[in-house]
């Protein structure tokens, strides 16, 4: 594979072995052999190894053309488990899986970002969850998907105006309190890994995945990996200019898509309308257009057509195998989809129009496996592409393994 001390390559081949069995297993070992350009003895030897530290199993047989059928490499789910955990500004939501990203657990809490303890109080509501037991499996990390903008490349610093976090170091904070490695992305990136690695987007390389709801985000994935830009902003598709002086949005400029087709803006609208009252919610507002109310009705549909029209923008831009829409905001779907097909068809690049668009309904669960994506993919990097804390997650992965 590479020159270097022997250590070191066992490592590298152990890592992208396990890597390659976590996200394509079963798979023979003429086919790790192959897809690594490893020499069948060492992907033997290497195989051994992961199978004797009790994270990899024989776990099928491939159908035989003649001759002996090839036994098929999976993990072993079970070995560790892995924490996924989504922050609303009300709520937090999490998964507890295994290896395969099975869910074993999940919880949810209520929780209020914006106070001054919040951080405590998400210490206090993690704590259970991450604490070493005999009877379970080690939490090999925390991911930890957050509305707002995550500066993975410098020192992962949270900026969420949803939350009301300024600059704010979650992930070390927790990392300190909780003594587990804890890894933080911006929540609609984790959405779209988990589309990648377990949803609809698992064969498709160039992936965009819209959300629509409380605000409207995007993840981005080209060529089988998100995209962040240089300072890990990427993806602010909420906060692309639509109108001039259009109404306020909540980062301060005018004319927003998200001050257009996000669920506050839409109340908004609605009340100005009088067909909300004080405190009634887009809940209140769906049903209404559910019930026949042309005006309510109205609403949802200019949203969808100011949506269909922004996302064949995105489309012109990034040439995706599929689009999915996502978000608490889709149970409204039904009464967007038609305006949202036609804005897009009317604004897209002619050449580009056969683009896949589909629903992915919404989930809060989604979004927490996607965070937890975060742990178990850096499991499977490896050292040559790993960012500041896979490092101390596959530490742990190793004390199960004793490796
Ligand atoms: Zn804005």
């Amino acid at each position: 594979m590479r020159n270097g001390s022997p250590n070191l390559v066992r490592d590298l081949n152990r890592s992208a072995v396990l890597r390659l069995i976590g996200r394509e297993g079963p798979i023979s070992r003429t086919e790790i052999a192959r897809r690594l350009q490893l020499s069948p003895a060492t992907v033997t030897a290497v195989s051994r190894d992961l199978i004797s530290a009790g994270l990899v199993d024989v776990v099928d047989q491939a159908p035989s053309k003649g001759g002996r059928p090839a036994l098929l490499l999976g993990l072993v789910g079970g070995a560790a488990h892995a924490l996924g955990v989504k922050v609303a500004a009300d709520h937090v939501v999490g998964v507890r899986v295994d290896l395969d990203a099975q869910v074993v657990d999940r919880f949810e809490h209520p929780f209020q970002a914006d106070r001054p303890d919040a951080l405590d109080r998400l210490v206090e509501l993690l704590e259970p969850h991450t604490a070493t037991r005999a009877d379970s499996p080690l939490v090999l990390g925390i991911g930890l998907g957050v509305p707002g903008v995550v500066d993975v490349g410098g020192h992962n610093l949270v900026d969420s105006p949803m939350l009301g976090w300024h600059a704010l170091a979650v992930g070390e904070l927790l990392e300190q309190r909780l003594g587990v490695p804890v890894l933080v992305d911006n929540d609609v990136n984790t959405l779209a890994v988990a589309g990648r690695l377990y949803g609809r987007g698992r064969d498709v390389e160039h992936l965009l995945t819209v959300t629509i709801g409380r605000g409207v985000g995007l993840g981005i994935i080209i060529g089988g990996n998100v995209y962040r830009g240089a300072r890990g902003g990427a993806g602010e598709f909420g906060h692309v200019a639509v109108v001039e002086d259009g109404p306020l949005c909540e980062c301060g400029k005018h004319g927003c898509l998200e001050a257009l087709v996000a669920d506050p803006a839409l109340v908004l609208r609605a009340r100005g309308e009088s067909l909300l009252e004080q405190g009634e919610s887009i809940e209140r507002l769906r049903a209404l257009a559910e019930g026949g109310d042309l005006r309510a009705a109205r609403i949802f549909a200019d949203a969808g057509r100011t949506l269909g029209r922004a996302v064949a923008g995105l489309v012109n831009i990034f040439s995706p195998e599929l689009v999915l829409i996502s978000g608490e905001g889709t149970q409204a779907w039904p009464q967007m989809a038609p305006s949202f097909e036609r804005g897009l068809a009317d604004a897209v690049f002619p050449p580009l129009r056969d683009v896949a668009v589909e629903l992915d309904p919404w989930d809060d669960e989604k979004w927490a496996l996607g965070a937890a994506a975060l742990v178990l993919r850096a499991t499977f990097v490896t050292a040559l592409d790993e960012q500041s804390s896979d490092h101390s997650v596959r530490a742990r992965l190793a004390r199960v393994a004793s490796l």
